[in-house]
């Protein structure tokens, strides 16, 4: 933090810092972000294929650090899990993000949320009452929300993760795999877990038309889905091309660039009713 401190006052810029050497933080200056609110929701839309219509956000938390600048969470989210504070992190965005939903529906009543969970998140068996109890609070029905977990989040233990995942769907919480297909034991995850919907990771979509072991995976994800009665959402669509060729391949959803890039709740308010 000493070093950080030193850094900005020599008037390093952000970038260099990144580039430089991994940034850290100290569980305090952590601590303190939450306490003084300063993460703060990008939200990228999610459409619905056939319909081209937007079917649900995703909420991407950012830092608005004071002295840095926008933090983007691969710098962060990692160290708040290490420092025991990701509840505390996954409440305040959930809470956040319910707040900021309630007024998006207000041009589209139908409109979803996706939030990212981590693998600690699922180690505590009063992490499903716990977002309940924000999203009653918020008057948003866990039926609207869907968390998404990475691969590695649920192998890590589970066991545990099993029963945390299958009190989450009892409540209403729809559950989505992320990055599918990155992580190891993908399929026995999908056997034994309770997942609603299957992430496609964008190293696949991004790559599908150019690459024909990308293609094929792709093509063999959305046919699982299918199978397997989960919706499947494409991430990292950037242009046209893919979002038509996934279009032709059933793919229920997608999200990438090319609809929007993660946009601050004035610029989705904006977005919203250009629709
Ligand atoms: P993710 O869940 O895989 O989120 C998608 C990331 O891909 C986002 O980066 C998004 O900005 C980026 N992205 C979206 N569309 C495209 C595209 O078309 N092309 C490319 N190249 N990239 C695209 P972001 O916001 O920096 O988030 C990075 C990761 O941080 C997320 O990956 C997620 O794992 C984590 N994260 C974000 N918000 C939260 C949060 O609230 N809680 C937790 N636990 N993790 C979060
Ligand atoms: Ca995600
Ligand atoms: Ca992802
Ligand atoms: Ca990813």
């Amino acid at each position: 933090f000493i070093t950080l401190l030193h850094n900005v006052k020599n008037n390093y810029t952000r970038k260099e810092l990144v580039q430089g050497k991994k940034i850290t933080f100290s569980r305090q200056e952590l601590k303190a972000a939450l306490a003084n609110d300063e993460f703060t929701m990008h939200y990228q839309p999610q459409i619905d294929i056939a319909s081209g219509k937007v079917r649900s956000i995703e909420a991407l938390v950012r830092w608005q650090h004071p002295h840095l600048g926008l933090v983007y969470p691969d710098e962060f989210i990692s160290l708040i899990e290490g420092f025991g504070l990701i509840d505390e992190l996954t409440s305040s965005v959930l809470s956040a993000a319910c707040e900021d939903l309630k007024q998006f529906k207000v041009y589209q009543p139908q409109l979803n949320l996706s939030v990212n969970v981590t693998s600690d998140n699922i180690v505590s068996l009063a992490f499903p009452e716990l977002l309940k109890n924000i999203s009653d609070e918020n008057n948003i029905k866990p039926n609207d929300i869907t968390l998404e977990l990475t691969e590695s989040a649920v192998m890590g233990h589970l066991t545990s993760s099993l029963d945390v995942l299958s009190r989450l769907r009892m409540k209403g919480f729809h559950l989505s795999i992320d990055d599918f297909g990155t992580g190891y034991s993908s399929l026995q995850q999908l056997y034994q877990a309770p997942f609603n919907e299957l992430k496609i990771d964008r190293t696949f979509t991004s790559k599908m038309l150019v690459d024909n072991e990308a293609m094929v995976i792709v093509k063999i994800c959305i046919m699982l889905g299918k199978m397997l009665n989960m919706k499947t959402l494409a991430e990292g669509v950037e242009n046209e091309e893919i979002l038509n060729e996934l279009k032709q391949l059933g793919c229920d959803y997608a999200q990438g660039y090319f609809v929007s890039k993660p946009l601050s709740f004035n610029q989705f308010s904006e977005w919203l009713l250009s629709q």
